[in-house]
């Protein structure tokens, strides 16, 4: 048999069924192939040992015919999610050693369903940034490379190292989570597909906050089948989360086997189409309008006016939200505490934050305190809330004509670590067709479309309504298998 890092997710499970394989003999496969690769910095820490009882476990269930839906499916999970006993730190100085004494929904439901933690992955600090660039354990690199020049390029962010993993097949697929692209974009840099379900359909019961009426959990994979499986994993309601959603979880995997897209309209928002876009990005996307309508879909232009303010109202309410949810960290529960020459407790409180978060964190703090403090409130925050409702409501006019949109994923492929903009504004610009999507809670995947004149990957992302996952899966497959994006980075 090829290497058993080559199968995906449905394979492997196949496999494990007919006892071709075991979960044990899955799990080292990906154990050894994770020695060789290192280099990207993709985990924080490895978890071998209870990678190995998990899989154990696994094969009795399996011999039993007492398997889930993830048996033996060895995957790796995004630092943001507490794992008992296991360092969870949101890849932050503030949080360094932290080990929770309890276990988040989402990683609970996963394991329930029999996957194998292989490790927790790296990401930006507390999910701020698209580059992975601000994590307290150093940037993780892309497994892709262009072939200009031979740079390591970043693999997007906040999820990066959950995407680097998935592309470099040191895993099967990985959770991540997405306050304003962070699944998306780091799985269109990395040829990989990602989706941030509806809000609510995910609880964020154990999940560390950056921004709570934004941050989702979803899945990163390396097909459109595999991030079905694992979001139906992760899904369901669960009481200790006041905003998840009391619903059923549906058949995602199910939603797959409709193969067309006969009778479905697929909008086009004409705001995302500046002059500034990219011309490679604007060909493949209308390539995906092409594929879709060659299989049967209506292509429809729609109107997003409210979009352009997208970007600045998620800069307001998402660190506005993060200021408050960071105030946690004062070094007196958990995490870091610096004592030293500190002569009161407030000197203990600054001391502590000071050193324990990054700039790019500290730069979110200060922003989201002055949009909620009283002089400004009015002007930045209040003000913002009345624009998301306008884009929500855009979004809820767009639906009433179409069932699914299509739009890029990102503005460019993934850029050099050393092209850092030194210019904040100009980093969070790579979020500019993903904010939109979290500010509405609706849901949105990204399928690998193809790749740039660098030979890098390129996403195109698809919008849903309101809890219908089901159809951006139709889509998605739809799309996937149109694209046939076969290149992998090794
Ligand atoms: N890149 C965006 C930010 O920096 C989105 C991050 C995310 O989705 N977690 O806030």
């Amino acid at each position: 048999m090829s290497d058993l890092t080559d199968l995906t997710i449905a394979e492997a499970r196949e496999h494990l069924a007919q006892k071709k394989i075991s979960a044990v003999e899955l799990a080292k496969a990906y154990q050894s192939r994770m020695v060789g690769h290192k280099d990207f910095n993709a985990y924080i820490i490895e978890t071998p040992e209870i990678a190995l009882a998990a899989a154990k476990v696994s094969d009795e269930k399996i011999a039993k015919g007492k398997a889930g839906i993830m048996e033996g499916i060895p995957i790796a999970v995004k630092d943001l999610f507490c794992t008992r006993g296991v360092l969870s730190t949101a890849c932050s100085g503030i949080l360094a050693g932290f080990k929770p004494p309890y276990e988040s929904t989402v990683t609970a439901n996963i394991f329930g369903a029999g996957a194998v933690m292989l490790g927790k992955t790296n990401m930006d600090e507390f999910a701020m940034g698209s580059a992975n660039l601000n994590s307290f354990y150093g940037a993780v690199k892309n497994p892709w490379k262009r072939k200009k020049d031979n740079k390591d390029l970043v693999p997007g962010g906040s999820s990066g190292g959950s995407a680097a993993a998935v592309a470099a097949r040191i895993c099967a697929g990985a959770l991540g989570s997405d306050t304003g692209g962070s699944i998306r974009q780091p799985a269109s840099f990395t040829g990989t597909v990602g989706i941030k379900p509806t809000y609510g359909r995910c609880s964020r019961w154990g999940m560390i906050a950056f921004a709570s009426s934004l941050d989702q959990a979803g899945s990163i994979a390396r097909t459109v089948q595999d991030a079905a499986i694992m979001l139906e994993a992760i899904s369901g309601f669960d009481e200790k989360d006041s905003t998840s959603a009391e619903m059923q979880t549906p058949k995602f995997e199910k939603a797959l086997a409709v193969k067309d897209v006969k009778g479905l309209k697929i909008g086009i928002p004409k705001e995302y189409h500046s002059e500034r876009l990219d011309p490679e990005i604007k060909k493949l996307w209308e390539s995906g309008a092409d594929w879709l309508k060659k299989q049967g879909a209506e292509i429809v232009d729609i109107s997003l006016p409210h979009s352009k303010y997208a970007l600045p109202v998620y800069y307001i309410i998402a660190p506005a939200e993060a200021s408050s949810n960071l105030a946690r960290y004062d070094g007196v529960r958990y995490g870091l505490r610096i004592v030293e020459s500190a002569d009161s407790l407030d000197e203990m409180y600054m001391k502590t934050r000071g050193e324990g978060f990054g700039p790019e964190v500290k730069r979110r703090i200060m922003m989201g305190t002055y949009v909620l403090s009283a002089g400004y409130y009015d002007a930045y925050y209040r003000q913002a809330q009345k624009v998301r409702k306008l884009i929500i409501r855009d979004f809820d006019e767009a639906f009433k004509k179409v069932d699914v949109i299509l739009t890029p994923t990102t503005p460019s492929a993934a850029f050099a670590l050393d092209e850092k903009p030194t210019d904040p504004v100009e980093m969070y610009l790579n979020d500019i067709f993903t904010v939109p999507v979290n500010l509405a809670g609706i849901p949105a995947i990204s399928v690998p479309a193809g790749l740039s004149k660098d030979g890098l990957p390129l996403g195109l992302q698809l919008i849903g309504k309101m809890w219908d996952e089901e159809t951006l899966f139709r889509v998605g497959g739809v799309l996937e298998t149109a694209a046939d994006f076969k290149t992998r980075a090794l």
